[in-house]
């Protein structure tokens, strides 16, 4: 499955919680590339020129290191992509590469938030150094003190999600990324989830947006 939405939509929050109820693997191109980052390969020098300004890292760089981590995963189980495909030539390839394996998605799940709710989250949102899980920071708790609800992990915010790199992520999203919801929509995979609630909320309408023959180890 893909889950889909603009930055700050809960992609990360809710991967999380579907891949250790789901027990699919979780394939995020935005850890993948922060990976590179981290550990300054050449890949990672060239995509944090894209990230830090809020744009997309190009297709000829994006598409096979995803491509290459979805094509590992084995045959017989799922995953879930999370913030892939961003524009229409990677849906395009997306689709071309499973259909080569003789697999499809099942869904795109669209978690759909609005605007200002975006913006109210990206602001307080802290990433854990150790699982990379998101993490909401109210403006009156210190992100240093505070531990990663997830593993207890030391928690850091993303230099993309500094104000002039958000507003440009969310053009982007509107620009180049929304055209990929008609794609899907089109091979009638696509659903859409109301997404300014709460995460525990949001996480009802996903597992109910995939159905029970996608949640078969829910319990
Ligand atoms: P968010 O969904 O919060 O914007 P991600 O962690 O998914 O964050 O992505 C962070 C950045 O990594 C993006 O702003 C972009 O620069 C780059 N990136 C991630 N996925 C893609 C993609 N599929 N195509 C191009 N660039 C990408």
């Amino acid at each position: 499955m893909v889950l889909f939405g603009p930055p700050g939509a809960g992609k990360g929050t809710q991967a999380q919680l579907l891949k250790q109820r789901l027990s699919v693997c979780h394939i995020s191109s935005g850890d993948l590339f922060r990976h590179h980052v981290r550990h300054r390969t050449p890949l990672g020098l060239q995509a944090s020129e894209y990230m830090n300004k809020g744009e997309l890292v190009p297709d000829d760089v994006t598409i096979d290191i995803v491509l290459n981590a979805v094509m590992a995963v084995p045959d017989d189980d799922g995953f879930i992509l999370d913030g892939f495909p961003r524009n229409s030539n990677q849906a395009r390839q997306l689709e071309q590469a499973l259909v080569g394996r003789s697999r499809n998605l099942d869904k795109v799940v669209h978690i759909d938030v609005s605007e200002p709710e975006l913006l109210r989250r990206l602001g307080g949102r802290f990433v854990c150094r150790d699982c990379q899980a998101p993490n909401a920071v109210s403006e009156d708790e210190d992100f240093a003190s505070k531990k990663c609800g997830q593993c207890g992990g030391e928690l850091y915010q993303r230099d993309d999600d500094n104000p002039e790199a958000v507003k440009r992520r969310i053009e982007v999203y509107y620009e180049e990324t929304a055209a990929v919801l008609g794609f899907y929509r089109k091979r009638g995979v696509l659903v859409d989830v109301p997404g300014d609630c709460g995460v525990d909320e949001v996480n009802k309408q996903v597992l109910a947006a995939l159905g029970p023959g996608l949640c078969i180890t829910a319990g």
